[in-house]
């Protein structure tokens, strides 16, 4: 099935185009391709083709592991703060936070993760720090670590999010100060993880929120809401049509990750880091296309 996946996607043109936003990301190789499924059970080993342990930027992928601790430590208070309905807009639109009186649309979206981190920051004292332990644990890698060049190249041209930062602040929605919360942010973003490593590491939301080691960090209405959230936002204004050609929850990154649950049965992550205009990787889209196709695996 892996080597399936792979030729559907290496016979397939890509006329994505690599993230220049973060002029770090942008000497990627268009052409890198990894995959990689992660079942559930202890010992169900972790299969992967293509590039799928070589680590890549996972910038907004990281959006989802970061919700899930702001969700294991406090509940459902978030929702007070945050939407959970599909963008419609670009994932750093400044006009649709304005016009909504300072709620962002979802967790996913660049001022609704700004929030999310905000509040890690305020539970664990080191929102980051507490991600890469999470992510480490649960990967089985303890090497994983930020890229430093990533971070410091996003900082230099942040200037969106800290606009969007500063907004939320304006609205009351930050409790700490808007330079940490962007820091801690960017910070999550440059994380390094191969394909490998974000499908150990999601294993727990096709788990219904059992963690690697058998403990429990989600309840399982909390698991069923993040998954949720992913159909409906994960792939921000392409949501739609990624379930319409996918059909499972999902989370996308610049760096051209895309993550994907199948509850129950495994966690799988594609990445390729030439985008299309939503900022999806083509490559990732294509080659969970076929994978869906292939094995039935769906949630509809
Ligand atoms: N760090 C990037 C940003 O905030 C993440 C965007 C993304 O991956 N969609 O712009």
């Amino acid at each position: 099935m892996l080597d399936e996946v792979q030729r559907a996607v290496r016979a397939t043109a890509v006329p994505g185009k690599v993230a220049t936003s973060i002029p770090a990301l942008a000497g990627a190789d268009p052409e890198g391709f990894g995959f990689a499924v992660a079942g559930l059970h202890r010992g169900e080993e972790v299969q992967g083709v293509g590039d799928w342990e070589v680590p890549f930027s996972v910038q907004s992928v990281s959006k989802v592991f970061t919700l899930a601790l702001v969700l294991a430590a406090d509940g459902d208070a978030l929702w007070r703060l945050v939407g959970k309905e599909p963008s419609g807009s670009p994932f750093n639109s400044l006009a649709q936070l304005e016009r909504e009186g300072g709620i962002p649309r979802n967790p996913f979206v660049n001022a609704g993760a700004l929030i999310v981190t905000d509040r890690l920051q305020t539970l664990t004292g080191d929102a980051s720090g507490a991600l890469r332990a999470f992510l480490r644990t649960e990967s089985g890698n303890p090497a994983l670590d930020f890229d430093p060049r990533i971070s410091r190249s996003e900082h230099q041209h942040a200037h969106r999010n800290a606009a969007l930062a500063n907004l939320l602040a304006d609205y009351g929605r930050l409790d700490n100060p808007v330079p940490l919360v962007l820091d801690q942010y960017i910070r999550q973003c440059s994380l390094a993880m191969s394909c490998r490593d974000l499908a150990l590491a999601a294993r727990f939301l096709a788990h219904h929120g059992v963690c690697a080691d058998g403990s429990r960090l989600l309840t399982r209405s909390e698991a069923k809401r993040i998954n949720a959230v992913m159909l409906i936002g994960g792939t921000y204004d392409a949501a739609g049509e990624f379930a319409h050609r996918v059909g499972l929850p999902a989370k996308s990154g610049i760096g051209g990750g895309i993550l994907a649950v199948v509850p129950g049965r495994c966690a799988v992550c594609a990445w390729g880091p030439a985008l299309d205009g939503h900022g999806n990787s083509v490559a990732a889209i294509t080659a969970l296309d076929h994978f869906t196709t292939y094995t039935g695996w769906s949630v509809f």
